[in-house]
């Protein structure tokens, strides 16, 4: 498929954008390309599109399901105790839910850890977009959870990829006071022997590396760089309260961040070092939403901007957490943590977009389209995604959008009756 984008902002200056398959194969003013679908730029301004580096996709079902708790007890008291009667089903229609939020405010990549992966895939195959995909390692230090988690491991990655061009599929551990030693070394040992994206949730809260240090001797970091588990394609999620020796370590080994400042701040898990993490490795900080049920969506738009609030706050500074600072970690370093030549209107890239209404009251008067982007913009100012080359959202409206909707309100119906 080719796509001629005509008239549109790029860089402050109105130009065509020439997509041939899924890169940008041309960006000129005045191109006269044929093309199967033309879309009018005017007045609109082509800009990348986010990159989601931690999520719980199907965890948008559980919105609103328990809020207001601290970490553990929201887990153990609402989520895990409702997560364990949902079906592979219910996980698929939770799933859209997730890809259609996503779509609606400009995500097109998603690196997700949760259970029934197989269904999240299906999912994202179908609506056009990416992801990092992985089951979630946890077996609570229960040997038979753990033979269970391994042969399920084995059984999703031998699977088919159903869709190899836009899904990748990787491990997950969830964190060191879910997952036995056992499950931590098989774990890093397939990783590495089938060089796997790896996601682990590190540092969340004060309380996780209290407990760590007191069972282990170690702080979380640590313990999981003693198996092996931090490497150039592993992306350590939330990392709130990291100390200066998990930062150099982190750093020597080339492992990436997922700040998730939304999440932080509403489980009051403590504020991420952003200026401090960003000065000493601003190619490996990516931002996430984490799951929808502690954020409470997935909006990467709003995240962009709470994590520059936030940083100013940690910081004690207006400096800290500069807008092109926030919106390269979204962008351009997300879609590199997972192997992504995207994340900018480049030609040669793949062509992962997002057309801005100009005209939105937020984008007016546009002085500074970043900082208007990431300080002014919400999701009602993206009217167009395109992943991989192809349209997934236009004019606002996602193919099957209304079935999506009713699909999970049904499921909600069933959740509440359980
Ligand atoms: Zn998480």
């Amino acid at each position: 498929m080719s796509i001629l984008i005509k008239n549109v902002l790029h860089h402050g200056k109105k130009t065509d954008v020439l997509i041939e398959k899924n890169r940008f194969a041309k960006i000129s003013p005045r191109l006269e390309a044929p093309a199967d679908k033309v879309i009018n730029g005017e007045g609109k301004a082509i800009v990348p599109a986010f990159y989601n580096t931690h999520c719980h996709a199907a965890m948008s079902i559980l919105r609103g399901y328990g809020d207001d708790k601290p970490l553990f007890a929201w887990l153990r008291e609402d989520i895990w105790p409702i997560e364990a009667r949902l079906t592979a089903a219910d996980i698929y229609t939770a799933s859209r839910l997730a890809v259609l939020e996503m779509i609606k405010s400009g995500t097109v990549f998603f690196a997700d850890m949760y259970f029934f992966a197989e269904e999240t895939m299906r999912a994202v195959k179908e609506m056009g977009i990416r992801a990092a995909v992985s089951l979630v390692e946890m077996d609570m230090f229960d040997p038979a959870q753990t033979t269970a988690k391994i042969a399920a491991t084995k059984d999703f990655l031998a699977a088919e990829n159903p869709c190899p061009e836009r899904i990748v599929k990787g491990l997950s551990c969830h964190s060191v006071y879910t997952v036995s030693a056992e499950l931590l070394e098989y774990a890093s040992r397939t990783a590495a022997d089938n060089n796997l994206f790896m996601q682990i949730h590190v540092s969340e809260t004060a309380a996780e590396n209290a407990e760590c240090v007191e069972k282990y001797g170690v702080t979380p970091t640590a313990r999981l760089d003693s198996f092996g588990l931090l490497t150039n394609k592993t992306m350590l999620a939330h990392a709130v309260h990291l100390s200066a020796a998990d930062t150099e370590t982190i750093r020597a080994r080339g492992s990436f961040l997922s700040h998730n400042p939304v999440s932080n701040l509403k489980l009051n898990s403590g504020l991420f070092a952003f200026a401090d993490l960003y000065a000493a490795m601003p190619d490996k900080i990516t931002i996430g939403t984490d799951g929808a049920s502690s954020n409470n969506n997935l909006s990467m738009i709003e995240s962009v901007k709470t994590a520059s609030l936030a940083a100013k706050l940690q910081a004690g500074s207006a400096v800290a957490g500069k807008a092109a600072e926030v919106y390269r970690a979204a962008t351009v370093n997300g879609a590199a943590a997972f192997g992504l030549d995207a994340g900018e209107i480049r030609e040669g890239a793949l062509a992962d977009c997002l057309l801005i209404n100009m005209n939105h009251p937020f984008m007016v008067p546009a002085y500074n389209l970043v900082s208007d982007l990431v300080y002014a913009a919400d999701s009602a100012c993206i009217t167009d995604v395109i992943c991989d080359g192809r349209p997934v959202m236009e004019n606002g409206h996602v193919d099957g959008e209304e079935e999506i909707v009713a699909d999970a309100r049904q499921l909600a119906e069933k959740i509440l009756s359980l």
